[in-house]
């Protein structure tokens, strides 16, 4: 499967490809209304390159984006947020309250990313992050509503994956930008138009039974739609919560069970491995012919970071 940068769907929203990592594996969201624009996370700095040349197809100015909305800080999300505001001379930067501070002042959140990621790494993936002025951040609340030239967007506090994550209701596509808080699903996984959804854990913030409850809140506004962003659009929404449901509770299973587990592996390899297995098996069901190789490439590193969290979890809260 090929994808090009861009995916366009209907009520002026398209799909940008990050380029984080692989080609598919992280969309910046834009909606357009009426020549003026907002988007939705950011990719990492060298992402937004890609955006400007998507606008410039499309005959958009820089001018004309009013928001760059986070879903949540995480730096697949938020790394390109400083370089976004110096692209977007005009735009405000809408973000959850608990994660305003760190955008004005991003030392912290460097700090975190390189205990997770290293040093190297980090340097290497999301380059130099910049503390954006604080006159330009837009504190969203849950409930708190923007308009992007008339639009309203919504949002709604949805914790479980990060406590500082905002999922966004679009009325008007019937849709929610929903970040991680709906899980991942890659696009290659598809099979005859069905998605394979699955949750993500990632340190350091993860709480089951908050991702639960944030879960059913987005279904309460029955969505045709959730715009992920790993990677984008999913419909058969009912179907996806419900699996998602049952694999938070079987990653809490996977960690609890080799936290008490008598197994000869260290923790990290006894989790990562049950974790392997569970998602093999549930997208073999899901019916996915590609190879075990092929399907390992797509999710090795949510798997790594699963099982860090898991781990995190464990460790501070068990
Ligand atoms: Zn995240």
């Amino acid at each position: 499967m090929t994808l090009s940068l861009v995916t366009d769907y209907t009520h002026g929203i398209s799909a940008i490809d990050a380029q984080f990592h692989r080609p598919g594996r992280a969309a910046i969201h834009l909606i357009v209304e009426n020549g003026k624009m907002a988007l939705i996370d950011t990719g990492t700095t060298s992402s937004v390159s890609g955006v400007i040349s998507v606008l410039k197809e499309k005959n958009l100015s820089v001018e004309d984006v009013d928001y760059i909305i986070l879903t949540h800080i995480h730096l697949d999300h938020a790394g390109g947020a400083s370089e976004c505001m110096r692209c977007f001379p005009n735009a405000q930067l809408v973000v959850h309250p608990r994660g305003a501070r760190h955008m004005a002042d991003p030392e912290k959140l460097v700090t975190g990313a390189i205990a997770v990621y290293g040093e190297t790494e980090f340097r290497r993936v999301y380059g130099e992050i910049h503390p954006i002025d604080k006159r330009r951040i837009v504190e969203a609340p849950d409930e708190s509503r923007i308009e992007l030239n008339g639009r309203p967007l919504l949002f709604i506090d949805t914790p479980g994956h990060a406590r500082h994550h905002n999922c966004i209701f679009d009325e008007h596509s019937n849709a929610f930008f929903t970040g991680d808080t709906f899980g991942v699903s890659y696009r290659e996984l598809d099979v005859n138009g069905m998605e394979f959804v699955f949750p993500t854990t990632t340190p350091v913030q993860f709480d089951p039974a908050a991702a639960h409850a944030s879960l059913d809140r987005i279904m309460r506004y029955k969505p045709e739609y959730a715009f992920l962003t790993h990677y984008s659009r999913i419909s058969h929404l009912h179907q996806h919560a419900e699996n998602m449901h049952s694999l938070i509770d079987a990653h809490v299973e996977v960690a609890r069970n080799a936290q008490s587990g008598l197994g000869s592996n260290d923790r990290f390899t006894t989790i990562s491995c049950a974790l392997q297995s569970l998602l093999l098996q549930r997208i073999r069901e899901h019916g996915c012919r590609l190879s075990e190789n092929d399907i390992t490439a797509l999710i090795n590193s949510d798997i790594k970071l699963n099982t860090q969290g898991l781990e995190y979890w464990l460790d501070h809260t068990q």
